[in-house]
């Protein structure tokens, strides 16, 4: 290849160490693409909404069917309850990471099939990594889609640092989501405010956060956390979405809320 028809930077990239942390500073000094401004990606929740069925479904399904005239909303879905015992299972087994995580993946696209059946008379299509270059027609001809939220990494998901359970579940596929499309903005939907000094369920005394930044909430360093930790890992380097919504989806008007960006919940920014 003649070396005219290269920019400096492709000169670089071609000859030079992709190990050279100033050449891999060099390709990102152009601005990221906004592939999908205005998408939102959504995750209903697998343990905190999901499982808990039509009490908690159905409002919400009527919450989207209500926002499609006004919102893209890309729906992903958590895993929940039957993951937590297929893990089980599997680790009583001696089976490891990467076969956990294909477990919750076809969890995941269980609760991603029963969303999309029932928004199905609206026109709204399930679609898996494969369809995702369907996306934009999708959004652009019905508003929504759904999709599962592990990150189809299955075999090839990493080891955690700590134990056997797969690190990057639905809450981190949806994130992966919203930052590669550069969504308008990722809101997770679960049954807690938002995020709290401890677990609510289990400390009377925890306290609301209805604002809080990566390095802040890493340093407080909790014991137990609304979303997934590698979410917070990822927003450190997003070039997209470096904020996340957590909302309480039993609490009708909500998702509502968090779609036309007001102020409910907790908002986590990357700093
Ligand atoms: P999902 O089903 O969406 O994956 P999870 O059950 O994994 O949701 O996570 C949400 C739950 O996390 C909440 O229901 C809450 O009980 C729990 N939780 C743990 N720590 C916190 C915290 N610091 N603040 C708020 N909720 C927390
Ligand atoms: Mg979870």
């Amino acid at each position: 290849m003649s070396n005219d028809l290269l920019t400096e930077l492709g000169a670089k990239l071609v000859a030079g160490s992709l190990t050279d942390e100033r050449l891999m500073a060099l390709s990102a000094d152009n601005p990221d693409v906004r592939i999908l401004p205005d998408a939102n990606v959504v995750k209903l929740g697998g343990q905190s909404i999901i499982d808990r069925g039509r009490k908690a479904v159905f409002p919400l399904m009527d919450e989207i069917v209500a926002n499609l005239p006004d919102h893209k909303m890309i729906l992903g879905t958590g895993a929940g309850t039957r993951a937590r015992h297929g893990y089980s299972v599997g680790i009583n087994l001696g089976l490891p990471t990467g076969v956990l995580s294909v477990l919750g993946t076809f969890v995941s696209m269980q609760n991603a099939r029963m969303i999309h059946y029932l928004l199905a008379k609206h026109g709204i299509p399930f679609i898996e990594p494969i369809q995702f270059p369907q996306l934009p027609l999708y959004l652009s001809e019905r508003q929504a889609v759904v999709f599962f939220g592990m990150p189809p990494y299955t075999f090839w998901q990493r080891n955690p640092k700590v134990g056997r359970l797969p690190p990057h579940r639905t809450d981190t596929g949806s994130y992966l989501v919203s930052e590669v499309f550069g969504a308008r903005s990722m809101i997770y939907v679960k049954d807690e405010d938002g995020l709290y000094t401890a677990d609510p369920k289990k400390d009377r005394n925890a306290k609301f956060i209805p604002k809080i930044t990566v390095s802040e909430l890493m340093a407080l360093d909790l014991n137990d956390m609304v979303v997934e930790w590698p979410v917070l890992e990822f927003m450190q380097n997003a070039r997209h979405a470096r904020t996340i919504r957590i909302v309480n989806g039993l609490v009708e008007g909500n998702l509502t809320r968090a779609l036309n960006g007001e102020d409910v919940g907790t908002i986590i920014t990357a700093d």
